[in-house]
């Protein structure tokens, strides 16, 4: 586990821009640290907000509903999925998972950037329908070796649990190829700063900025 003290902080945004916010997405099999790396993200970075998604898998120990997931059941999916509430949704390994629209969408406007863990085919849909807010980034263990003994280390799970486990990640990895970013974690502390370097870069950029900087918009004026 890193220790929080020794991590830079993400870098700041800078308040003379002003921009629309952006979609971060961030996916891996499980092993290869996206809730680790989400958790440090979230801390240190104000601007950056969870989108918490609606499943229909039972809540495991610990998770708290409204913070990990807004639980439901299958009846409740689908009245969402007809109402169009959803921004995208997908069956994952036997469950429903969906982007909830609302709070996102009203976000994005008001410049804030949101976080999200979602699978191969949810980050497919984001990207068809709002490609420039998405920036999508893919993590990825420094072998298959590697991500079995990091499975096993949990020591938590049957090996039945584990082998399916590993069944997942190598069908998750093999859409690595629909994201804009591939990033190894073999260092956890190197690898957060990766990804802060993405998120601070892709602010930068200049489609986002959705307001000219005073100055700028003075020397850029027809009769200037
Ligand atoms: P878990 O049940 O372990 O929390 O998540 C299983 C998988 O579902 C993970 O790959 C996770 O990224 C994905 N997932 C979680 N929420 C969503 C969502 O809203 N949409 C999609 N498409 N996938 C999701």
């Amino acid at each position: 586990m890193t220790n929080p003290e020794v991590v830079a902080p993400t870098i700041p945004d800078s308040d003379a821009l002003h921009r629309r916010g952006l979609m971060f997405i961030l996916s891996s099999p499980s092993g290869a640290g996206k809730t680790t790396v989400s958790r440090m993200l979230l801390q240190r970075d104000e601007r950056l907000r969870m989108s918490v998604s609606v499943t229909t898998r039972s809540p495991r120990p610990g998770e708290v509903d409204g913070r990990d997931y807004h639980f439901t059941d299958h009846a409740g999916f689908e009245r969402m999925v007809e109402d169009g509430e959803f921004l995208e949704w997908a069956h994952v390994f036997g469950h429903s998972y969906g982007t909830p629209k609302a709070e996102v969408k009203a976000g994005l406007r008001e410049g804030n950037d949101y976080l999200f863990d979602i699978d191969w085919q949810g980050t497919q849909q984001l990207y068809q329908k709002m490609q420039s807010d998405v920036v999508r980034v893919f993590l990825l263990p420094p072998s298959i070796d590697e991500l079995r003994r990091r499975l096993n280390a949990r020591g938590t799970d049957s090996a039945e649990v584990i082998a399916s486990r590993m069944e997942r990640a190598k069908a998750e990895i093999s859409h690595w190829d629909g994201y804009d970013y591939v990033i190894v974690n073999d260092d956890i502390d190197i690898c957060f700063a990766k990804v802060s370097q993405i998120l601070a870069s892709e602010r930068m950029r200049r489609m986002r900025q959705t307001g000219l900087i005073p100055f700028v918009r003075e020397l850029t004026a027809p009769d200037s």
